[in-house]
């Protein structure tokens, strides 16, 4: 298990994490009705705990709300606001070195039914040691027994807490067959993502990743491998991709807050290239992690210095 820290953001001010309590009569608690994120803080080279795309996280969240429904949380917070909020649990919490911020709109209101508009929502911040969900040194996939499930049934760019459920089962047979995480497919047996995070593969160069209406969450981490890439000139395709082209491909990674960027070595009981980190992957990893901490000067701009 991951390490808590103690001070927690809930209903407006800071309280201790065992005390930030939702009821067991709201419809975050009997429907998985919350949505949420998580975004990484580092402290760069010059000492300063850092926040990695902020706002667009924010955005993500309002985004996911308005999916959704849930239409008091953008009525009652702002990006100021939402700031101000995180300053305050990383300075509670004394947070340095790297540590993960989840931030969660939960819906509190009691006994609604299934609706959600018009309903009490309160915010929740609460912070956890970065314990990454895949090996950082290769990791081992294997194909889902379950599909992802798919946007006209629930939003997959919507960040909603019970479509979750779908991941656990996905990730769990992963575990329960020995791999490390499960590669999801879509109705049409197309490549979606994994659990938690967006995947990428490479043939011949080109870097490839399934296009965001394949079922799958919008990464900002996805976003953010897909502008460097660019940026460094490597050829970038989002497209469909099948099965079988991970089984082919010279190199495949995963990346998201969680899963950082993953080398994968191993889907389906089939090696990925020769088993090392390839080229790209290296050249992309070098950049993203540097990205990341707030240490690359061409995209400062990505990091919110919080304190
Ligand atoms: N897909 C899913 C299903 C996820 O839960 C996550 C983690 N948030 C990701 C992809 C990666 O998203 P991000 O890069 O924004 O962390």
């Amino acid at each position: 298990m991951a390490h808590l820290y103690e001070q927690a953001y809930f209903d407006n001010g800071l309280r201790p994490i065992g005390e930030a309590q939702l009821s067991i009569a709201s419809s975050a608690v009997l429907y998985g009705l919350s949505v949420y994120t998580v975004f990484p803080v580092h402290t760069n080279k010059a000492g300063q705990l850092v926040a990695f795309r902020l706002p667009e996280h924010f955005e993500r969240l309002i985004n996911s709300a308005r999916i959704i429904g849930i239409d008091t949380f953008e009525q009652n917070w702002t990006a100021k606001k939402f700031l101000e909020a995180i300053k305050l649990v990383v300075t509670a919490n004394d947070v340095k070195d790297k540590a993960f911020v989840r931030v969660t709109v939960h819906v509190d209101e009691l006994v609604p039914g299934t609706r959600s508009r018009g309903l009490n929502t309160v915010l929740s911040i609460f912070i956890y040691e970065a314990v990454p969900i895949l090996p950082q040194t290769g990791a081992r996939l294997k194909t889902s027994v379950w599909r992802r499930i798919p946007d006209y049934a629930i939003p997959s760019r919507a960040k909603v807490n019970g479509a979750y459920v779908n991941s656990v089962l996905a990730k769990q047979d992963a575990i329960d067959s020995g791999y490390d995480d499960c590669v999801f497919l879509d109705a049409a047996g197309h490549v979606c993502e994994l659990s938690a995070a967006n995947i990428f593969l490479v043939r011949n160069n080109t870097l490839i990743t399934p296009g965001a209406t394949s079922d799958l969450l919008e990464g900002i981490n996805r976003r953010t491998i897909l502008e460097l890439a660019s940026d460094i000139g490597l050829k970038v395709v989002e497209r469909d991709v099948d099965l079988t082209e991970l089984y082919i491909a010279d190199e495949i990674f995963a990346c998201g807050t969680s899963a950082y960027l993953a080398p994968i070595f191993e889907i389906d009981a089939r090696r990925v290239g020769d088993k090392t980190i390839g080229p790209v992957t290296k050249q992309l990893s070098d950049r993203y992690f540097k990205i990341l901490h707030g240490d690359d000067a061409k995209y400062q701009h990505y990091v919110t210095i919080l304190g």
